[in-house]
């Protein structure tokens, strides 16, 4: 446990980063993680367990 990798670019996430953590809204299984850049951005991220795809 402890470290978090942003599922959009697979960069850790530093401990003070407001990063963004939430289930995945097709599933609700996989807990996606994104960092603070690619929530501004928009960037795209994949579930690992059902595939869907989301902004
Ligand atoms: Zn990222
Ligand atoms: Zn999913």
């Amino acid at each position: 446990m402890g470290k978090y990798i942003c599922i959009s670019c697979n960069a850790e996430i530093a401990p003070r980063e407001k990063a963004t953590r939430f289930l995945c809204p097709n599933c609700g299984e996989v807990e996606i993680v994104r960092c603070e850049r690619c929530r501004k951005l928009n960037n795209p991220y994949k579930c690992p367990k059902c595939g869907f795809e989301g902004p």
